[in-house]
């Protein structure tokens, strides 16, 4: 077990903790606390599906409310029929929300029990490798409103998270890839985890993964513990973003493929601009492509929207949060006519 403490100013403190069989060890304790008012498990029709049995067993009676799968529900429809529910099983505001759920449950379930009575105390119980590294960690919360990504949130730091690694055995390859995408760009940041990774027989095993999130966890718990609301330091994490959510944009690509995608093109432009370590550009394009498995290139139809970011400090300026070295980057600032010829030029090279 490994427990990271989160502080944020606003003295919040939030815990992020590896457990295994976290169902008997740490919910099942919690029951009796849940019932009559005490609680809500909030998770979504594929998480149901497949753990409604340790629910049963560890949680019988406890209120669950459970949202349709998929990132399209992300919105203020199912954010308040979740607080209609809350309502609904009597939630004080002593009572706890625990989001047992990928992404999409964290960031609503997170969102309505920071706005339930003003703010109720939220357990993240993440079942996605995307989410055990990255979207559960840092008190992110959010939805999506008239067509804008995440437009509506808080931040808003759960009381603890626990991360067990017993729900990576029902995830299919896909949603591996796409956690291992933030895992490769925390490796970009951080020299030891980068020589993990590369090291790594096989990137996508079960057991190998379990050892790496904790330190994945605690890498990106520091960053936020440095700087809880984004001021500065945080912004390393956008590492190959700017390009990787470009490409999201226009593709059937996830998360995580994008942002592989987005630091191999990044990182070439690091070479070109920020003379960045040609050996280290060459270990972390290899990284990403046996990550990607397919060495199919992405559209580049949403470019443009790197123009948007809100990074950018001038109009028709990009800027980009590049890797230089194993566990450096640097923040390019490109005229955006230049960033898009060569993207288009790197495009190329890399088919
Ligand atoms: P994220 O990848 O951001 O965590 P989601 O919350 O959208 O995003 O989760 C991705 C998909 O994986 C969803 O369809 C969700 O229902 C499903 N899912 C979540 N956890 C598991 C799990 N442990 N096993 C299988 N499928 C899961
Ligand atoms: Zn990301």
């Amino acid at each position: 077990m490994r427990t990271e403490k989160i502080c944020t100013k606003r003295a919040e403190q939030s815990a992020v903790v590896c457990r295994k069989r976290v169902f008997a060890s740490v919910l099942a304790p919690m029951r009796a606390a849940l019932l009559g008012g005490g609680g809500i498990v909030f998770t979504d029709s594929n998480v149901f599906g497949l753990y409604q049995r340790q629910l049963k067993t560890y949680l019988a009676e406890v209120p669950v409310f459970v949202m349709e799968a998929g990132e399209r529900h992300k919105n203020e429809q199912t954010l308040f029929a979740l607080l209609g529910a809350m309502r609904e099983a009597g939630l004080r505001r002593n009572s706890t929300l625990i989001a047992l759920g990928g992404g999409v449950v964290g960031d609503i379930g997170g969102l309505a029990a920071s706005l339930y009575m003003r703010g109720i105390d939220c357990i993240q119980v993440p079942t996605t490798l995307l989410a055990q590294v990255d979207s559960s960690v840092g008190g992110k919360t959010a939805v999506d409103f008239g067509g804008v990504k995440n437009l509506i949130g808080a931040f808003k730091q759960p009381k603890a998270v626990y991360a067990d690694p017993a729900f990576f055995k029902t995830l299919p390859r896909r949603e591996l890839r796409c956690g291992l995408g933030e895992i490769v760009k925390h490796g970009a940041l951080s020299a030891p985890l980068f020589e993990k990774l590369f090291g790594a027989a096989d990137l996508f095993d079960l057991g190998f993964l379990a050892r790496i999130v904790p330190e994945n966890i605690a890498f990106k718990a520091d960053i936020v513990r440095r700087d809880p609301f984004e001021k500065g330091l945080r912004k390393c994490l956008n590492l190959g973003h700017t390009t990787g959510h470009a490409i999201e944009l226009h593709s059937e690509l996830s998360h995580g493929e994008c942002v592989l995608w987005g630091l191999l093109f990044e990182s070439r432009l690091a070479q070109k601009y920020c003379k960045a370590d040609a050996a280290f550009a060459e270990s972390l394009a290899s990284l990403c492509f046996r990550v990607l498995e397919s060495a199919q290139t992405p559209p580049l139809d949403g470019l443009q929207c790197a123009r948007l970011d809100k990074k950018n400090a001038a109009a028709e300026t990009v800027v980009l949060t590049v890797p230089v070295a194993a566990g450096k980057y640097e923040l390019l600032q490109l005229p955006y006519s230049r960033y898009e010829e060569e993207i288009v030029k790197i495009k190329e090279e890399l088919q």
